[in-house]
């Protein structure tokens, strides 16, 4: 099974996207961690991006369809995947549909969720994600342990992300409607979309998440 989560920053791609690898073995693919990851390893293509990240700008499509690219030739022909803010663009949806046709795979479904600004907003200015295994926890709706330790692997390390502050976050909300929802249209056009609700509490959403991919 190949699945897109589709929506904007904060929508809760992330935390339903690692119930999906835990429950159903699925891959995630989250172009965000693969760039985050390049730049706090100090990569050439890390620094490149790390100013486009911090403003909530795009990176460019040549890049990330290269990162996706690499994972998809990195994973024998039975492993699902899950793009997680990927693609973001017409040109990465294009290309996505080109990577998988080359490797014999069909997407199943593309789960847009829906979530209103202020909710957005909210969302990101209080997550924080473990520093060991990306547990993502938020400051009221899903807080860290009083005793300081990450549910899923007992870690007291704990990271904010540079571009979960408000300005940022208004830019790439700005980013999202301008470039990313095109992709509704398109998904729709080609009978994959399913939408989603997003708010609510995550079990909830999870039980919509399943609903939309078909149990
Ligand atoms: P969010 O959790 O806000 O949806 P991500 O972690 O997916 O954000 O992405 C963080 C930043 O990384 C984006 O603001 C953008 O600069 C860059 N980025 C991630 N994925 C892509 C992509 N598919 N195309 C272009 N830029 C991307
Ligand atoms: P995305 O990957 O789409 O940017 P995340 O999964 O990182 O989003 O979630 C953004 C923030 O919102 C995190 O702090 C997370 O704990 C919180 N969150 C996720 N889902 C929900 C939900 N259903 N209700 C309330 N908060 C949520
Ligand atoms: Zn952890």
């Amino acid at each position: 099974m190949n699945i897109i989560l589709l929506g904007p920053p904060g929508a809760g791609k992330g935390t339903q996207a690692r119930t999906l690898v835990e429950e159903r073995g699925l891959v995630q693919l989250s172009t965000g961690d693969m760039l985050r990851a390049a730049k706090s390893s100090g990569t050439e293509m890390g620094n490149r991006v790390a100013d486009v990240m911090a403003r909530g700008d795009l990176v460019t499509d040549e890049i990330v369809i290269g990162l996706i690219g690499e994972q998809i030739e990195a994973h024998g022909a039975g492993t699902g995947f899950i793009f997680d803010g990927f693609p973001r663009t017409l040109a990465q949806a294009d290309a996505l549909t080109e990577l998988l046709d080359k490797h014999g795979r069909t997407l199943d479904a593309v789960v847009e969720m829906k979530v209103d600004d202020e909710a957005l907003i909210a969302r990101v200015t209080g997550r924080a994600t473990c520093a060991n295994c990306g547990e993502v926890y938020h400051d009221v709706t899903k807080p860290i342990p009083a005793d300081g330790k990450c549910v899923k692997c007992g870690h007291t390390e704990f990271t904010r992300r540079a571009d979960d502050n408000e300005s940022s976050m208004r830019n790439r909300l700005m980013t999202y409607y301008r470039e990313t929802s095109p992709l509704i249209g398109y998904y729709y056009a080609n009978g994959k979309l399913r939408s989603i609700d997003g708010l609510g509490a995550i079990d909830e959403v999870k039980a919509r998440v399943a609903e939309a991919i078909g149990g």
